[in-house]
């Protein structure tokens, strides 16, 4: 074991899930890494069970296992008196860090850091945490997690074993939904264009859930099939103050045109396939315009022009 990793690699592909998978492997009363019984966790003994956050929690109740998060504290209890809004503060840093650094873990076995999106140390949490980070203290363990090491300090990475996360394969992504209880077509179509990530599977999977949402997928269509534009500017003026909704419904649009292409591509009608894929990637470039805030009447306005544009 490695005293201090950097796990990285695009969002929702599993870092999270393996940083405490590897926790429960430290502090696991039955098995443990280097015990006989076997080089990984039980899962199930009262260490296993605590190391996770259950649902419902923000933390998990391992005492040993400590999770830094921008915000996740409340500002008292790391003696701050303004919230954490920008970055991990170097109080947080010194409150679950630095001020047990002279300690064994409080059940012995080990104590293990996960810091969720490392990126957002600040620079004084960050300087704050390089000496433990170059001298580990015995039995403390650190998981740096972020989906952008290169906002981290070079003295940060140089003192952490990188561990890089890929994508997943579609198969893989499709399964996980199936096993999650996603019908198995809709899992197909999802998977399809979730771009490898589970995480963004799972949100595209629920997406469409709503009625609205259906009306708006409906809409879409029609707007896309137009003889003129109309259709789409008559949606994108009535959607004009749907921001927080509208991610959603666009991310439904883009699954129905995923499941339209996979039937394509059954039926061997490759150029329409690729051409539903061009679709596909407008409609997230609308989703991010969204979410940069812009505006959500022009980028659907956008989008739609583009669309229509390759359409035919
Ligand atoms: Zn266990």
């Amino acid at each position: 074991m490695h005293h201090a990793y950097l796990f990285d690699g695009p969002d929702g592909v599993g870092k999270e899930l393996a940083a405490f998978g590897l926790a429960q492997a430290l502090v696991c009363e039955v098995r443990g890494l280097g015990a006989q019984a076997g080089d990984n966790a039980c899962g199930e003994c009262g260490a296993c069970q605590r190391a996770i956050v259950r649902p419902g929690d923000r933390v998990p109740t391992h005492p040993d296992v400590v999770v830094l998060e921008r915000g996740l504290y409340e500002p008292a209890q790391l003696g701050r008196r303004t919230a954490e809004t920008q970055e991990i503060s170097v109080d947080q840093v010194r409150k679950l860090v630095l001020e047990h650094a002279a300690f064994p873990p409080h059940e012995g076995r080990a104590r293990v850091f996960i810091v969720r999106r490392a990126e957002e140390l600040s620079t004084s949490a960050a300087n704050s945490l390089l000496k433990t980070l170059e001298e580990p203290i015995s039995r403390t363990y650190f998981v740096l997690v972020t989906s952008t090491p290169n906002l981290l300090l070079s003295t940060i990475r140089s003192r952490t074993q990188r561990v890089r996360f890929a994508q997943l394969g579609t198969s893989v992504v499709e399964s996980l939904l199936i096993d999650r209880g996603i019908a198995r077509e809709r899992a197909a179509d999802v998977a399809s264009i979730a771009g490898g990530s589970i995480g963004a599977a799972i949100a595209l999977a629920e997406s469409g859930a709503a009625a609205a949402h259906d009306q708006f997928v409906q809409r879409a269509h029609a707007a896309l099939k137009g003889a003129s534009m109309s259709g789409a500017l008559e949606l994108a003026e009535a959607e004009k103050k749907s921001k927080a909704d509208l991610g959603s419904m666009l991310e439904a649009f883009a699954v129905s045109l995923a499941a339209a292409a996979r039937k394509e591509i059954a039926s061997g009608d490759f150029g329409a396939a690729v051409a539903a894929a061009r679709q596909v990637s407008f409609v997230f470039g609308a989703v991010r315009a969204i979410d940069a805030n812009g505006s959500p009447q022009l980028a659907l306005e956008a989008l739609f022009t583009r669309m229509r544009g390759t359409a035919r």
